[in-house]
């Protein structure tokens, strides 16, 4: 028993440390945050993080750090944002580690802004998402990739749902990604290719049923565009 702890800790601590995307900390049991709420960690704040809020100053971001937290079950939070202005009203916004927040606003800016001109001729005044921070398994996957923590368990990952216009026009990835007009398929199109090039995993419709209505983008583990 000692041997086998001895072995299995340092492993935990490298996965919760060093990335490696989804499969991060290992879990046998579902993943769920500890009931007794979470603990903050009294960590020194990183120059990757230091720099990234330089980063998202220097860009007019409104945003303020957030304490790391550990709120069990393999779900820690370290050096994350809460967005509060980035120009463009983002529903469903909470926990993001410092560096997706800061691709999250220049893909907002760079990717979707332009392309909603471009290729539908509107303005994009909301994008809805799905949420950022959740303490939870993998979705969508195998029975042992439920178990593990999913990037969003890091406050490493967003969920994007749906594109809204000044013009009222109101285009969702459930509902647009096959089903809307050519432009507005372009539209998703184009902005989830441009996603690709800015997160490290980017997921759709085209991947499984679970992302049927959303795009999923994380900077976790090893590239994968679908
Ligand atoms: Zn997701």
């Amino acid at each position: 028993m000692r041997v086998l702890l001895a072995l299995s800790l340092p492993l935990l601590l490298a996965g919760c440390l060093f990335g490696g995307g989804d499969d991060r900390a290992p879990a046998r049991t579902p993943v769920r945050p500890d009931p007794r709420g979470p603990v903050t960690l009294d960590l020194p704040t990183s120059r990757e993080t230091q720099q990234c809020h330089a980063d998202l100053s220097r860009a007019q971001v409104r945003f303020s750090p957030l304490p790391d937290r550990d709120y069990g079950g393999g779900c820690r939070v370290v050096g994350a944002v809460q967005l509060i202005d980035v120009g463009i009203p983002v529903s469903g916004l909470k926990a993001m580690r410092c560096p997706l927040a800061r691709n999250f606003v220049a893909w907002m800016r760079h990717a979707a802004v332009p392309a909603a001109r471009e290729i539908l001729g509107g303005e994009l005044v909301r994008v809805e998402s799905y949420g950022t921070y959740a303490c939870r398994g993998i979705v969508g996957g195998s029975a042992a990739s439920s178990l593990k923590v999913s990037e969003h368990g890091f406050g490493n990952a967003v969920d994007v749902a749906a594109f809204v216009l000044r013009d009222g026009r109101r285009i969702s990835v459930l509902g647009a990604w096959r089903g809307g007009s050519a432009e507005e398929r372009e539209f998703l199109r184009a902005v989830h290719r441009s996603a690709c090039r800015r997160f490290t995993t980017v997921l759709g419709p085209d991947y499984n049923s679970a992302h049927a209505n959303h795009f999923h983008f994380d900077l976790g583990g090893k590239p994968f565009c679908r």
